[in-house]
């Protein structure tokens, strides 16, 4: 191993872990030797086998989403915006999403997982915690991309529905639970360090109020075992949260915590909707037993603030010591607008501006998604982690001028200001360019996938609604 190639990046900005946290060090090194990060510092004396001139860029650690779902992710677009029942308060769970996902095909799933993989890459995201049903397809996209990929086999108990738009009903069908709880295995078994090592798996029961006790019990015990992350959709809606405080006098934290299932490998998806909130106007506790178990949180602020619904708050939750990560769940898979979101919406709910820092959100998308997947060679730039990394521009939209470079990444930049990427020490970006992505191609595919599915939506709503019924046009056609 030690004759691995080493690569010398000289860069203007170095966003660099010292052990303690991220520091800015100005006109430093990053020494990369084969997957790994060797030095990072002022100076390397030592051999070197190729030198990267990048005083004119800002080097940070790679960008990690906890949360997505990328096998249908950019379908969401221009259908799931500016709609909602307030029946459910809003959420899309119950009627948007659900006719959505029954009307995509598997081809366009797996356009989705190309389209995804490719706008992850671009805007600096070099992990993705990936919760679906497309698992083979995603791990082997994951080696074509080379994006490092956490997938997770979904599996539950039940389902929810309605039939008539005014109440949610849980079917329930405990069979197709536990099979699917084997598939998972089996999946973890077959895939978990695939593609040396890019690829690794977890263990993720798919909603928190249609699995049961012993599923989520059992799926924590696999994960125990394989020493792997296990991620559960947790307080995610009003309605779930009323159900689940009907169901057990509990909130679906409280019952996590009961059942045993919280603890430091344990990642909510969302956990919005809690005890302490003016969502619930129920008691606190929730925040405290979150960070008492040790357990991360899966922040995906954009899908809930278009629909008008905000954690209170991003800042309340790490003040109270909870590990925060970034989730980009459906649409924009975009870490950076992750990071401005989480930010700006807690300055909001707080009526603050010196919380939600900067330094907040990026230690999110990057130290506390590391953190979640239990991975300490991640999200940093340290000596013996993994060479992830982005190279940004300083010059460019975003990214100038340049003074502070990762207030810039927050407030300011998008993927334009990208423009070298690397993973497990492979150029996956350059120039801003996907390397393994056919753009024209990716984009043909996911356009042919919308135009099979919307005209489809009608079969699966309650009502019959088609897409320009439950999702009118913006603007009405010309005549
Ligand atoms: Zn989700």
């Amino acid at each position: 191993m030690t004759n691995a190639r080493r690569t010398a990046i000289n860069a203007g900005y170095i966003i660099a872990h010292d052990g303690r946290g991220h520091r800015l060090l100005r006109d430093g090194v990053v020494v990369v030797e084969g997957n790994s990060i060797l030095h990072v510092g002022p100076r390397f004396d030592g051999r070197v086998d190729e030198v990267v001139d990048a005083r004119d860029r800002v080097v940070t650690p790679g960008l990690i989403t906890t949360h997505a779902h990328i096998a249908g992710s950019p379908l969401d677009r221009s259908f799931i915006e500016d709609r909602g029942n307030p029946q459910f308060w809003y959420s899309g769970l119950f009627e948007m999403l659900p006719v959505r996902g029954a009307s995509q095909d598997e081809e366009a799933g797996r356009a989705c997982v190309d389209f995804s993989m490719a706008e992850l890459l671009r805007g600096g995201v070099t992990t993705v915690m990936e919760i679906g049903g497309q698992g083979e397809y995603v791990v082997d996209r994951a080696a074509h991309y080379g994006i490092r990929t956490y997938m997770g086999l979904g599996f539950r108990s039940g389902r929810w529905v309605t039939y008539d738009g005014r109440r949610v009903q849980w079917e329930w069908n405990e069979e197709q639970g536990r099979a699917g709880l084997q598939r998972a295995v089996e999946f973890f078994k077959r895939h978990d360090g695939a593609h040396g090592g890019l690829v690794r798996c977890f263990m993720t029961p798919m909603q928190i109020d249609t699995c049961t006790a012993d599923l989520l019990q059992d799926a924590k015990r696999y994960a125990d075992e394989f020493k792997c992350p296990y991620q559960v959709h947790t307080s995610q809606s009003t309605v779930e949260f009323f159900e689940m405080l009907g169901r057990h006098g509990k909130t679906p934290v409280a019952w996590m915590d009961e059942l045993g299932i919280l603890s430091p490998n344990t990642i909510l998806g969302h956990a919005i909707i809690i005890g302490g909130s003016s969502w619930t106007n129920y008691p606190a506790g929730d925040i405290q037993r979150m960070a008492d178990s040790g357990c991360s949180v899966a922040h995906a602020v954009w899908v809930f603030a278009r629909r008008g619904i905000a954690m209170e708050s991003f800042a309340r939750y790490l003040a109270d010591g909870v590990n925060m990560s970034l989730g980009t769940d459906t649409n924009p898979q975009s870490v950076i607008e992750a990071m401005r979101w989480a930010a700006v919406i807690s300055k909001v709910v707080d009526r603050q501006t010196e919380t939600a820092t900067a330094a907040d959100a990026f230690n999110a998308a990057t130290l506390g998604g590391a953190r979640a997947l239990g991975r300490d060679d991640l999200g940093r730039i340290a000596p013996g982690a993994k060479a992830d990394l982005v190279l940004w521009k300083t010059r460019s939209w975003g990214m100038t001028p340049m003074r502070d470079p990762v207030k810039n990444i927050v407030y300011n930049a998008n993927a334009e200001d990208v423009d070298r990427v690397y993973v497990d020490g492979r150029v996956v970006v350059e120039g801003g360019k996907v390397l393994a992505a056919d753009e024209s191609a990716i984009f043909s595919a996911l356009q042919a996938g919308g135009e099979r599915m919307w005209p489809r939506m009608g079969e699966f709503d309650w009502a019959h609604r088609g897409a320009d019924e439950l999702s009118p046009q913006t603007y009405p056609a010309w005549r």
